[in-house]
């Protein structure tokens, strides 16, 4: 039986794809950005997240915590269980709402992913995922009304030094992708600090016969107080000022 290791489901989303939309966000991703917004989604298996300002040391740990301080990240669940519960939210789907695939890196799950997809294709639910294309599935690929994928960086010797990998499969992937005739949103979250080729990711981004839009994401340090709550090191970079997002803005297109 396929199972996947999720990490968490939230529901009436307004920033994961169009309308209103429940997110299904899986564990495990092979990336390591300094700047990941998720990292209690990198690793594959369960862990706990702990805010300590949020203890009131009532020593029940065992019971679980009903104050907040401490998380339990991943559960495993079949593609029915998570079904069950996106169904809850169908109403909600109408005006061009539906489900993302969210991690983390969904194609790191591909049969979870497909089964699930499978499953939301059947009831006529528009489909999304978000993942960094560092991983692929033809499969999973056909299942999508609109994949969101992240090229965060051109250069490819900055893009290992910040985000662990190697981008030329990224591009490959992007080029399979549009071979399929997938609608495609292109993304680059903005990082100050970080000579991004913004520029040249645009032009790669136009050259894609599929590509609805190129969207600038500015860099938000929500991932730092989770980094902290799993005990590792945080990475603080600056929040892009308005200016630079306007600047760059010449950049982004929508199709
Ligand atoms: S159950 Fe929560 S609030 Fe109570 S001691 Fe444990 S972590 Fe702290
Ligand atoms: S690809 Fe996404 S989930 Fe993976 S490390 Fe980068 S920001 Fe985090």
């Amino acid at each position: 039986m396929v199972k996947g290791m999720v990490a968490d489901i939230q529901r009436a989303s307004i920033h994961d794809g169009p309308g209103l939309r429940t997110t299904v966000f899986l564990k495990g991703c092979p990336l390591r950005c300094l700047w990941c917004h998720n990292p209690e989604c990198i690793s594959f298996n369960r862990e706990t997240l702990y805010y300590p300002d949020k203890c009131i040391h009532c020593g029940r740990c065992e019971e679980g915590c009903f104050a907040g301080a401490r998380v339990v990240c991943g559960a495993e669940m079949t593609p029915e269980e998570v079904m069950q519960q996106l169904l809850l939210d169908r109403d909600y789907y109408q005006n061009g709402g539906g489900v993302t695939l969210s991690g983390g890196e969904p194609m790191a799950q591909p049969e979870f992913a497909f089964a699930l997809l499978d499953l939301l294709k059947n009831e006529n639910i528009h489909t999304a995922a978000e993942t960094s294309l560092y991983l692929y599935s033809d499969e999973v690929m056909k299942k999508l009304d609109l994949l969101m994928a992240d090229l965060k960086i051109w250069d490819d010797e900055t893009h290992k030094a910040y985000t662990g990998v190697s981008n030329k499969t990224i591009k490959e992937n992007f080029i399979r992708a549009d071979e399929l005739g997938v609608p495609i949103i292109v993304r680059t979250p903005v990082v100050p600090g970080i000579e991004q080729g913004i520029p040249d990711i645009s032009e790669f981004a136009k050259g894609l016969k599929h590509s609805v839009k190129y969207e600038l994401l500015p860099y938000h340090p929500l991932g730092v107080t989770k980094q902290i709550a799993l005990g590792e090191k945080p990475m603080r970079f600056d929040i892009p000022s308005r200016e630079k997002m306007k600047e760059l803005s010449k950049y982004a297109y929508i199709r």
